[in-house]
C-alpha cells in the first residue's frame, strides 16, 4: 500500500475489509498499479476502502482490478507459445 495523501490515517481494521491483497493474488500483472483510498462516510460510519487500479504500460484504467488489464491479457507472454501460434 502506497501512503495516499487523499485517504484518511490507516488504521489496521481497514486491513479486515482491505480488496488489494485480494486482487494481488487473483492478478500477477506488473503493470498494474492499485491505488487505495479510504472513504469515510457521515460521521465517520461506512468505513470502506475504495481501490483504483490504473495499468501503467498501457496507460488505461482498469476497471475490474481481480480482472486485471485485458490488453495485458492479450499480450501475456507464452500464451501463443501453448496454443502453438508462437
Ligand atoms: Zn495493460
Amino acid at each position: 500500500m502506497q501512503a495516499n495523501p487523499k485517504s484518511k490515517p490507516w488504521k489496521p481494521t481497514d486491513c479486515q475489509t482491505c480488496p488489494i491483497p485480494e486482487i494481488l493474488l487473483a492478478n500477477s500483472s506488473p503493470n498494474l498499479v492499485l491505488e487505495g483510498g479510504i472513504k469515510v462516510g457521515i460521521m465517520g460510519m461506512n468505513r470502506r476502502m475504495e481501490v483504483n487500479a490504473f495499468c501503467s504500460k498501457h496507460l488505461v484504467d482498469v476497471p475490474e482490478p481481480q480482472v486485471g488489464c485485458k490488453q495485458c491479457a492479450l499480450e501475456k507472454p507464452g500464451l501463443r507459445e501453448l496454443f502453438g501460434e508462437g
